[in-house]
């Protein structure tokens, strides 16, 4: 019951999979429902981003130790595929409760790897967690389709099967929420999945492991192997994995999604963003403005839906003291501390990159009216602290606008017009989200029906649907067919058989062979 798994029993169990004391341990991979060492002399540090202190390490696994995941995922599929449908639905109803207990141990977790805040950590969880409620409708979801009668005493009927062994590659943002896209999903309608966490947090990967187990998943149904380039080449590449789930950069994403097509899987990829939040001058201005500096600094701007643009319409342009204000009143400092708002970007390079991004800014002529760069946090001098930054006056043909920042950063256009700041929007090569903030319900209309990106936001900043729809990224943010999670998931992972039958009771048809198509 939901009580006995919340007890403490549950929370040693979780400790064993990952040891976050202060004695850096290593990272175990997971084969065949056990957490094992790898025996690679290569690993890779992870680091606290709030003090740069190494808290664990990484195995780049062997290629023998991939393979043995591979061999674990194929034989488990042959016993999982076959098992009823609600024997995977009653795996995700406990997984949903484990889940709900633990979440904040998981949490913890993400803000030691990773940096985030602890509250927006346990919203990392919660919208992974909604994917596996999304799943308990499984029995529902992965239905077919039949036609009586489509000939004298012929039937047609369709079934929607599993693949496979599936695969999912993640990024280091959400470490909750993006494998929880994945596996759930692949899972329950029949597939087994390797997971590849990103390398820099796979602790949550790991504890989601341990609750996958205690939800009664059998041994070899995911399996979790560890490393970069070299793990992500060999799923890519292993004729027995028939689909690819990623998650990440544009260069990861095109990389990935090239060479696993190229071996014939099926691959979806989800990559960068530069989301666009349009401000009109009718908007609710006191909720717009702090729905612009949340979306904006939030997870210190490393969210692939964080509202990273702004373009002021008309006299909105006005509202940007006021913005700076909010933005400067966020606090800045380690994820764990009550009261903070902007934690630490996860590594020294992405903050270099960040800085030189708001440099570039600077030196091709946008204004820097708020400055994050030298930003101070008492007792955390070492850690990749960035404060809120926000530079007008920034011109599409501007570096800050072109590349994704991921970080903190705010870059502010302006635009006369409404159809001006569309056609801005619609020219910038991502699709991933975008927002408009009015009052005016025609305006909004015109918005939603001109603008071509994949997720719209009405006075809503980050518009990341529910999963019973899709994520539903376009243009440069999304290559692939099928999205994550909803109708389009379940469509991702699974094959369609489509079954003609003819039962008669005498054979009355033909005398003899029809060797033409039937007119
Ligand atoms: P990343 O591409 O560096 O890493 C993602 C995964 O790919 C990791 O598991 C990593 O090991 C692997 N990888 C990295 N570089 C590789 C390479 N050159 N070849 C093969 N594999 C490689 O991404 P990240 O920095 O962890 O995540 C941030 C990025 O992810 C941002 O661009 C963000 O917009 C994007 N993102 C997109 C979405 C979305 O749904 N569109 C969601 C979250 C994050």
């Amino acid at each position: 019951s939901l009580f006995r798994l919340a007890t403490a029993e549950v929370r040693n169990i979780l400790k064993r999979s990952y040891n976050t004391s202060n004695v850096a341990p290593t990272v175990k991979m997971f084969i065949d429902g056990k957490f094992v060492d790898s025996t690679t002399k290569e690993w890779i540090d992870l680091h606290d981003p709030a003090t740069n202190e190494v808290v664990t390490r990484v195995p780049k696994c062997t290629n023998d130790e991939m393979e043995a995941a591979v061999e674990s995922s194929k034989r488990a599929f042959k016993t999982w595929s076959q098992t009823s449908i609600l024997t995977r639905q009653q795996v995700m109803l406990r997984l949903q409760q484990i889940i709900r207990a633990n979440m904040s141990e998981l949490a913890k977790n993400i803000t030691k790897e990773q940096g985030k805040t602890h509250v927006d950590a346990e919203g990392d969880v919660l919208r992974g967690l909604q994917v596996v409620e999304h799943c308990c409708g499984i029995t529902s979801l992965q239905m077919g389709e039949t036609m009586p009668n489509i000939a004298k005493d012929m039937d047609t009927y369709s079934y929607t099967l599993p693949l496979g062994v599936t695969a999912g590659i993640t990024p280091f943002n959400f470490p909750a929420m993006i494998p929880l896209w994945m596996f759930p999903v692949a899972i329950t309608c029949g597939n087994t999945s390797i997971i590849k966490p990103s390398e820099r947090d796979p602790g949550a990967t790991l504890l989601l492991m341990e609750m996958l187990t205690e939800a009664g998943c059998p041994p070899g149904v995911v399996n979790v192997i560890h490393g970069a380039h070299d793990s992500v080449n060999f799923i890519c590449d292993h004729p027995d994995i028939r689909a690819i789930s990623f998650v990440g950069s544009d260069q990861a994403g095109k990389y990935i999604y090239e060479r696993g097509c190229k071996n014939g899987k099926r691959v979806q990829s989800n990559m960068g963003a530069k989301n666009h939040g349009v401000v009109m001058a009718d908007a609710n201005k006191n909720a717009t403005l702090n729905q612009l500096a949340g979306a904006a600094f939030g997870a210190a701007g490393q969210r692939c839906m964080a509202l990273s643009t702004a373009i002021f319409v008309g006299e909105a342009r006005a509202w940007i003291p006021e913005l700076v204000e909010r933005a400067a009143k966020l606090r800045v400092g380690p994820g764990h501390m009550p009261g903070v708002d902007v934690g630490p970007v996860i590594s020294p390079q992405a903050k270099e990159r960040i800085l030189s991004l708001v440099q570039s800014g600077v030196d091709e002529g946008a204004k820097l009216i708020l400055d994050g760069r030298n930003v101070k946090v008492e007792k955390f001098e070492k850690g990749n602290f960035v404060g809120p930054t926000i530079l007008t006056d920034v011109l599409p043909s501007m570096k800050c606008y072109k590349e994704e920042i991921f970080g903190p950063v705010l870059v502010c256009l302006s635009a006369e017009t409404l159809d001006n700041a569309i056609e801005i929007i619609n020219k910038n090569p991502y699709g991933n989200g975008t927002a408009i903030f009015t009052t005016n319900g025609a305006t909004a209309r015109k918005f939603v029906n001109e603008i071509d990106v994949g997720q719209v936001g009405v006075n809503v900043p980050i518009p990341v649907p529910l999963p019973m729809f899709s994520f539903t990224g376009s243009r440069g943010s999304f290559w692939g067919s099928e999205h994550f999670y909803g109708k389009q998931g379940i469509k991702f992972y699974t094959q369609t058989k489509t079954v003609t039958q003819l039962w008669r009771d005498t054979d009355v048809s033909h005398t003899q062979a029809a060797v033409s198509m039937p007119t």
